[in-house]
C-alpha cells in the first residue's frame, strides 16, 4: 500500500483539484512508496487565497503568540524527531543518522530560533537634529512564496517558512516533487500546534507547474528560493516584471583550499565530510580541492584511502556513511560527470561507479570519486555534480590558489584550512564567495548572514537578514 501526501490548504489536508498523483521514490531501493499530489494552477490560486483570508488576523498577532506557535512546532518536531528522521531517510536516501543528528534538529532549530528572534527584532529610528524623528516600520509583506530543493528537504523548508511566519506573513510553500514527505508530515504537525487555518500552506507539485504558478501569481508578494541556478534565473524572470521580492539561495561549487600549515589530521577528516556528506548532496561541500604541493602527495594518498573506507549501502544503518543519490536521474546526471571528466583527460583515482549493495541492487548508489589531472577551468571543474564526486589539484602559491578558487560563475562557500591567521583574513578577504570557512567546514550559527555571489544567490538568509526580507520598511518622519 503506497502512502499518500496531500496539500495542506487553509487547514485541511486536501486531494489536488485534478486529482492527479506523482509517485515517490524510495532512493535506496529504486523503487516507488508513496504518491504526492500534481497540483495545478488552481491549487495555488486556492492556497494564495486562503494565505489572504488568514492574513489581517496573522499579522496581527502580537509577538508572544506568534512565538508561542513556533516555539510549539519546534517542540512538535523534536518530539517526532525518529519519524521524521527516518522519512527524511527514505524519501532521499540519507543516512538515518544523519537526518537525526543533522537535519531535523535542524528544522527544529529553525524554528526555535525565529521564534526567538522575532522577539528581539527592533528597527533604526534616525533623528535630525533637532527638527524631526524618522522611525522605520517593518511592515510584513502578506503572502509570501517559499520553494525548496531536494537535498535537506526539511531543513531548508523550515529555513524559509520559519522566518516567513515569525515576520507576520502568511506563506504558500512548495518543498521539492522528489522529496515531499517530511513537509507533508510538518503540515501534520502545525494542524496539530493549532496554527491558524491558511497561516501555512503547503502545496505538492512540479516545478514546472506548481512552482512556476507561484512565481506567476500576482498575489504572492516575495519568493524565497532555493535550488538550482537555471531555475533561479526562470523564477527570477517571471517575478520580476510582477516586482516580487526575491532571495534566490542557488548552486555552488565550492572550493577547499588546503596549505600544508594546516591541521592535517582535522583538515584530513573535515574534508572527507565536507566532499562526501549526504553523498556531496549538499550545496555547501567542496567539491574542488586545492592542496599545496609540499602536501599534496601525502593528503591524496591519505584521503583516497579513507574515502575507499567508506561504507556505501543501507541508509538506515548506523555504520553506513554513504547511502543512495536521491534519483535515477540525478544518478545517471553523475555518472555523466565522470565519463566527462574522463574524456577531459582526468584521471579516476578511487571510485566513481554505480554500486549495488546487497539487499538494495535497485537503488541508486555511485562510489565517492576523486578525480585528478584536470584544469581548473574545465568543465568538470567548473559545472556543479551535486554528488559523491570531487577533484583535487595541486597548488604552489597563495595568489595561484586564489586565482583557481575564484575561477568559477559560483560563488556560494569556500574553506581554507592554515594555522597562519593573516593568510586566513587575507584570502577569507579576497575569496569571491558569500561564506567563507576558516579550519572548520558546515559550522553554523543561525544568526549570521547566509547566501552566495555570482550565480550562487541573490539576498541573503539568516538572522535579521530573513527578517528584512520578509518584511516592508516603512519610513515614518515626524516635524517637531
Ligand atoms: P531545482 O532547482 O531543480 O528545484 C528546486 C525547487 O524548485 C523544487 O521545489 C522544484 O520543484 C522547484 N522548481 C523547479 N522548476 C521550477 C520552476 N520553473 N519554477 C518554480 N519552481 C521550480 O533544484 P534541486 O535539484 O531540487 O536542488 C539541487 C540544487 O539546489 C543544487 O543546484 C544545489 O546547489 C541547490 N541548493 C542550494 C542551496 C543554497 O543554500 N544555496 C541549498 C541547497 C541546494
Amino acid at each position: 500500500m503506497l502512502q499518500k501526501v496531500l496539500n495542506y490548504i487553509g487547514g485541511e489536508f486536501r486531494e489536488p483539484n485534478c486529482g492527479a498523483y506523482l509517485d515517490v521514490f524510495n532512493p535506496a531501493k529504486g523503487e516507488i512508496y508513496a504518491q504526492a499530489p500534481d497540483s495545478d494552477d488552481s491549487d495555488i490560486t486556492d492556497a494564495v487565497e486562503a494565505g489572504q483570508k488568514a492574513l489581517p488576523e496573522w499579522s496581527a498577532t502580537n509577538l508572544e503568540q506568534r512565538y508561542d506557535y513556533l516555539i510549539s512546532i519546534s517542540k512538535r518536531i523534536t518530539e517526532n524527531l525518529q519519524e521524521l528522521a527516518l522519512a527524511e531517510s527514505v524519501d532521499c536516501g540519507k543516512p538515518l543518522w544523519l537526518a537525526q543528528s543533522v537535519d531535523i534538529p535542524r528544522a527544529a532549530s529553525n524554528f526555535r530560533y525565529f521564534a526567538t528572534a522575532i522577539m528581539q527584532f527592533a528597527s533604526e529610528s534616525h533623528e535630525m537634529s533637532g527638527k524631526a524623528i524618522n522611525y522605520t516600520l517593518r511592515q510584513p509583506l502578506g503572502v509570501v512564496g517559499c520553494i525548496s530543493p531536494w537535498n535537506l528537504p526539511l531543513y531548508l523548508f523550515t529555513w524559509k517558512i520559519a522566518p516567513a511566519l515569525a515576520a507576520g506573513n502568511t506563506v504558500v510553500a512548495k518543498p521539492s516533487e522528489i522529496t515531499p514527505m517530511t513537509a507533508y508530515l510538518l503540515s501534520k504537525l502545525c494542524a496539530e500546534a493549532g496554527l491558524p487555518a491558511g497561516v501555512l500552506n503547503v502545496v505538492h507539485g512540479l516545478g514546472h507547474k506548481t512552482g512556476t504558478a507561484i512565481s506567476s501569481h500576482r498575489d504572492i508578494k516575495a519568493i524565497s528560493f532555493t535550488g538550482s541556478t537555471k531555475v533561479g534565473a526562470d523564477i527570477a524572470g517571471r517575478a520580476a516584471p510582477l516586482f516580487k521580492k526575491l532571495s534566490l539561495e542557488m548552486g555552488g561549487k565550492n572550493p577547499n583550499i588546503i596549505f600544508a600549515d594546516c591541521n592535517y589530521e582535522k583538515a584530513l577528516e573535515t574534508t572527507i565530510r565536507s566532499s562526501f556528506s549526504n553523498q556531496g548532496q549538499i550545496c555547501l561541500c567542496g567539491s574542488r580541492i586545492f592542496v599545496e604541493r609540499a602536501v599534496f602527495d601525502k593528503f591524496r594518498s591519505d584521503f583516497i584511502d579513507r574515502t575507499r573506507g567508506l561504507k556505501i549501502g543501507n541508509p538506515l544503518e548506523d555504520t553506513t556513511s554513504v547511502g543512495a543519490v536521491v534519483s535515477k536521474q540525478h544518478f545517471d546526471k553523475i555518472l555523466s560527470y565522470i565519463t566527462l571528466a574522463k574524456t577531459e583527460g582526468g584521471t579516476i583515482s578511487c571510485g566513481g561507479n554505480p554500486v549495488q549493495p546487497p539487499g538494495f541492487e535497485n537503488g541508486w548508489y555511485i562510489e565517492p570519486a576523486v578525480i585528478e589531472g584536470l584544469s581548473p577551468d574545465c568543465r568538470t571543474n567548473q559545472e556543479e555534480i551535486f554528488g559523491p564526486v570531487v577533484t583535487i589539484t595541486p597548488f604552489d602559491k597563495e595568489a595561484e590558489v586564489l586565482s583557481y578558487a575564484n575561477q568559477s560563475s559560483y560563488g556560494l562557500s569556500a574553506t581554507i584550512w592554515t594555522e597562519n591567521l593573516s593568510r586566513a583574513h587575507r584570502l577569507a578577504a579576497k575569496l569571491e564567495s558569500g561564506i567563507v570557512w576558516v579550519n572548520t567546514w558546515m559550522l553554523r550559527d543561525l544568526r549570521t548572514p547566509f547566501g552566495g555571489v555570482k550565480n550562487s544567490g541573490v539576498g541573503r538568509e539568516g538572522g535579521y537578514e530573513a527578517l528584512r526580507f520578509f518584511t516592508e520598511a516603512k519610513n515614518v518622519c515626524i516635524e517637531y
